[in-house]
């Protein structure tokens, strides 16, 4: 397709995410790291993502769904991949056919995943989720839940290679919810290790919980978002880690006017000028990921300067106040990301329509195209 014709793109810089796993693998100090590239890589994209990786010496990844996973083995045959999510007994046979690994929390389904596995006369590799205060999956962190996994844990069919958990609250400052699920979990191992039911890999740390608690890193940390060159949180901003952002969105200018003083400007004229000044228009919009609720709350970066969106966001186009700026047609803008300014990063964006870094990238759509750079 004529994506060199598309005057809005994205710019992936895989350089950056090297970057970011070098700094992170030095922080970890040899804990195995387990890249999590659910959603697309958080739209990155996740082949080019996974692979870039793998030759960087990860081979363990993460995904949410079963369809992530089969689309990671298609371009990654030997690494290890495990599906956070929850996975219907009948993919059974994907699962095992793919050498994928299904995440556990249920009894009546980690007896159908046994049988599979005799079936196939090949155990079905699973990691068995304990819930120590997310509550979203995961056997509960009591009695019973130890005994479920130890009864799950004797099965012939599964090949039970892991255990692990996650933090709920790992990216506020007031770290007593961590230590609460920390400690929660050390207990369910130890009860499991007494009966004689221990595991190859035990981890709990996503990006938050990995930059801040090496005392919770166990066999394998999670990290996500911060491969991005995204800090989890505004609390936890992580400046000692040098983060650098992956993603770029930029695009050419497809209009400059001058308009006058109160002219309205965009649909509902919600947006009046104070001045007489230049306005661009920039060929993106809430379709690729510009979100509707960011009109008068963002800049674009217009020759090195912030300049605000101002007006309704439209679905594929948006307008940009210049000031007395005098660019032309075709002049390349930075809509978002790239490491290029503060008011233009990802965070900046999060924090204008009052969300996290994470729904900002996995916003950005497919429409716009994404150029891969070293
Ligand atoms: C998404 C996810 C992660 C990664 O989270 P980040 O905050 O991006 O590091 C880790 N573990 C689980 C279970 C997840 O769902």
């Amino acid at each position: 397709m004529a994506y060199e014709y598309r005057p809005a793109w994205m710019e992936i810089d895989l350089g950056a995410l090297a970057h970011n796993y070098k700094q992170l693998a030095d922080l970890y100090g040899g804990t195995k790291i387990c890249a999590v590239v659910k959603a697309d890589a958080y739209g990155h994209g996740m082949i080019p993502v996974a692979k870039k990786l793998h030759a960087l010496g990860v081979d363990f990844f993460a995904v949410a769904t079963i369809i992530e996973a089969q689309t990671l083995r298609a371009a990654l045959p030997d690494v290890d991949i495990l599906i956070l999510g929850y996975s219907p007994i009948e993919a059974a046979d994907v699962l095992i056919e793919k050498n994928l690994i299904q995440t556990l929390y249920d009894v009546e389904q980690g007896k159908a995943f046994h049988l599979a596995g005799l079936k196939h006369d090949r155990p079905l590799r699973v990691h068995v989720k304990v819930d120590t205060g997310m509550r979203r999956l995961g056997f509960s962190a009591n009695a019973a839940g130890v005994n479920a996994i130890e009864n799950l844990h004797g099965l012939k069919g599964l090949a039970v290679e892991g255990i692990y958990s996650h933090f709920a609250r790992a990216d506020e400052i007031d770290a007593s919810a961590v230590h609460a699920q920390g400690q929660l979990f050390i207990a369910v191992l130890e009860a499991l290790s007494i009966r004689g039911v221990t595991f190859k890999l035990r981890h709990i740390c996503n990006s938050a919980a990995s930059a801040r608690f090496p005392e919770y890193y166990f066999d394998m940390v999670r990290p996500g978002i911060v491969l991005y060159g995204q800090p989890p949180s505004e609390a936890v901003a992580l400046e000692a880690l040098e983060l650098r952002e992956v993603m770029c969105v930029k695009a050419n200018i497809a209009m400059v006017k001058s308009v006058d003083k109160g002219d309205g400007v965009s649909y509902g004229h919600r947006y009046h000028l104070p001045e007489t000044m230049n306005i661009a228009t920039i060929p993106v919009g809430y379709a690729d990921g510009l979100l509707r609720g960011l009109s008068g709350k963002a800049h674009v970066l217009v020759d090195g300067e912030p300049c605000p969106i101002i007006g309704s966001i439209c679905m594929d186009q948006c307008m940009v106040a210049v000031g007395e700026k005098t660019p032309k047609m075709g002049d390349e803008v930075v809509v978002l990301g790239g490491n290029v300014h503060p008011m233009v990063s990802v965070a900046a964006y999060a924090k204008a329509l009052g969300t996290i870094s994470y729904e900002i990238t996995c916003q950005f759509s497919l429409r716009l195209h994404r150029q891969y750079t070293e």
